[in-house]
């Protein structure tokens, strides 16, 4: 999938998750779409793999984890809207024609719906309608706010 589509559906699944409305929740939908991107990094010799697997998310987890034990931000579940971020990044990719190396280094094996291309038109626009339909939806009232403000 493309980065927008990435970071429009991590945004919008963390603020389906209800990461919007804890303390520092515009900065956790920032840090859930850092976390929609970073998979990409891999991009080269290791690419679907070394960033696209599932051990790869635990063991940033639980790093994260530990170092916000130590260093205090002042915002709760950081660690958790990374991850979020990630995870969603992994499920659009195993829409994709590869697929995605779940439990490498385990298994090389790619896993996923297989259906559409990474950069195809129409997979892509798919998910970036579902992304603003859960954006529209979670940000009804201020849209119905703003739409009545427009009026008069
Ligand atoms: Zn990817």
């Amino acid at each position: 999938m493309k980065r927008t589509t990435h970071v429009l559906f991590a945004v919008a699944i963390s603020g389906l998750m209800g990461l919007w409305s804890v303390n520092g929740g515009p900065f956790l939908a920032l840090i859930s779409g850092l976390g929609g991107v970073i998979p990409d990094l891999d991009l080269g010799k290791y690419h679907r793999r070394l960033l696209h697997n599932l051990f790869i998310v635990v063991l940033v987890y639980l790093l994260l984890e530990y170092l916000t034990r130590y260093i205090d931000f002042g915002i709760p579940y950081i660690p958790q809207a990374l991850v979020l971020g990630w995870l969603s990044h992994i499920f659009l990719d195993s829409f994709t024609v590869r697929g995605v190396a779940l439990f490498y280094p385990f298994s090389n094996r790619y896993y996923g719906l297989k259906k559409c291309r990474s950069n195809g038109f129409l997979c892509n626009l798919f998910f970036i309608i579902v992304s603003i339909a859960i954006l529209v939806y979670l940000l009804r009232d201020q849209v119905i706010h703003y739409a009545s403000f427009l009026q008069f």
